[in-house]
């Protein structure tokens, strides 16, 4: 596995327009779950015992071998999934303490592990804080018990407040909750209500999705079997404005397009991911991004498991990103912040003035109010954030002097 690694970083820093900047960031993919939910696409199985310790074997070993070829230290390192609070304690503590080894010393260090509702007994809440976990995202998505039905979500609204006060005596101090707003039959006035409920518990962070109907998942096909019907468009932007209102008021301004958090306690993690700065990711079908290289783990656990044991790389697909493609991709990405794209930041990591190599783009969105441009930099209005989506992939694809 190491030689094709190593093929393939060798490769890309030949490639590279700039030097590229040191991997800090870790992102482990654990395929488990509870259940599985209708509109989840992300690669998940309802949890096999059988496969936790092979798993969390591959996972420390897939580590190890990228780390035998340069040092790593993690400032930031995100624990995702699926479900990482579905592995049994004993199990979980040994991948903590494991990936542990390569990070910066704790009060460097940004420790995030997903969890959901009604995973997190007080043992859990202990193995986690005493990993050195200090942030938890819980998958709360509702607090409305018909909502988390057609979502096919298996805990209780109560139980997010539980799970937060569990982990809030085990002593973790930051708490993200992840919302969804634009499932079906849902009102404006029942998101707020989820709002609110998430509001009183005092998460540092909230995460507000809109519904998408990914194609293969089972709501897909409820909505195509015509058993489940959209949320008008208008309803949902009503129920976008109604958290870009209700959100700053209650003290966590906006950051990014959908996530909001006390000053402070912004996803440093994922402040990464939109500056376009490499990660590296562990497990099946985990994506990473290192020395200009895009590559994402097979999305099977058997298959990854195999793979790591046997020495060969788990990448299933990678690719070297061109020069160009990184720099408008830069771009994108940091559109989706409130801070925008920032003229000195991209100045200075790319040799050229973002308001100039994009001025098709920026002439046509700053004349119909989506886009406003100054010195500081470029950034997308209310009215842009409504759309944008469609203000990015300009950005993606207008000619440019690149
Ligand atoms: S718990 Fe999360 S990862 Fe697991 S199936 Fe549901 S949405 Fe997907």
């Amino acid at each position: 596995m190491m030689r094709v690694i190593c093929d393939l970083i060798c490769y890309g820093k030949a490639q590279a327009m700039t030097t590229p900047a040191p991997c800090r960031s870790l992102y482990v993919h654990v395929p488990f779950c509870r259940s599985r939910c209708g509109y989840c696409d992300f690669y998940s199985r309802v949890l096999d015992p059988a496969a936790v310790t092979p798993l969390v074997d591959a996972l420390l070993h897939e580590l190890a071998y990228y780390a035998a070829e340069r040092p790593f230290c993690f400032d930031t390192i995100y624990v995702g999934g699926g479900t990482p609070t579905v592995l049994p304690p004993s199990e979980l503590e040994r991948l903590l303490r494991g990936l542990r080894r390569y990070a910066a010393p704790r009060n460097e260090l940004e420790f995030t592990v997903e969890a959901n509702p009604a995973t997190v007994p007080e043992g859990v809440a202990a193995v986690l804080a005493a990993a050195g976990v200090q942030r938890v995202s819980i998958g709360a998505q509702s607090f409305n018990a018909t909502e988390l039905r057609v979502l096919e979500r298996t805990h209780q609204p109560a139980q997010v407040a539980e799970t937060v006060m569990t982990c809030r005596r085990a002593g973790i101090r930051q708490v993200n909750l992840d919302l969804i707003f634009g499932i079906p039959e849902q009102t404006p006035r029942s998101w707020l209500q989820s709002l609110q409920a998430a509001l009183a518990l005092e998460p540092e962070h909230l995460s507000c999705y809109g519904l998408t109907y990914e194609p293969g998942t089972p709501l897909r096909r409820r909505l195509e079997a015509g058993l489940v019907r959209r949320v008008d468009h208008d309803l949902e932007a009503e129920m976008y404005e109604l958290t870009l209102e209700t959100l700053p008021a209650a003290g966590l301004p906006q950051y990014e397009i959908s996530n909001f958090a006390r000053p402070g306690s912004e996803c440093r993690h994922n402040l990464r991911y939109w500056h376009n700065e490499p990660y590296l990711g562990l497990g099946p079908s985990a994506a990473g991004f290192i020395d200009e290289v895009r590559y994402k783990n097979v999305a099977d656990t058997a298959a990854y498991v195999q793979a790591v044991n046997e020495g060969r790389s788990p990448w299933s697909e990678q690719e070297q990103l061109p020069p160009e493609r990184r720099v408008r991709e830069s771009a994108m990405l940091a559109l989706r912040l409130t801070a925008g794209l920032e003229r000195r930041r991209f100045q200075e990591r790319y040799g050229t003035d973002p308001a100039e190599l994009f001025a098709a783009a920026v002439e046509r969105h700053v004349k119909t109010g989506l886009l406003e441009a100054d010195d500081a930099g470029l950034r997308l209005t209310r009215a842009g954030l409504l759309v944008a989506d469609t203000v990015m992939a300009d950005f993606l694809s207008v000619p440019t002097q690149l």
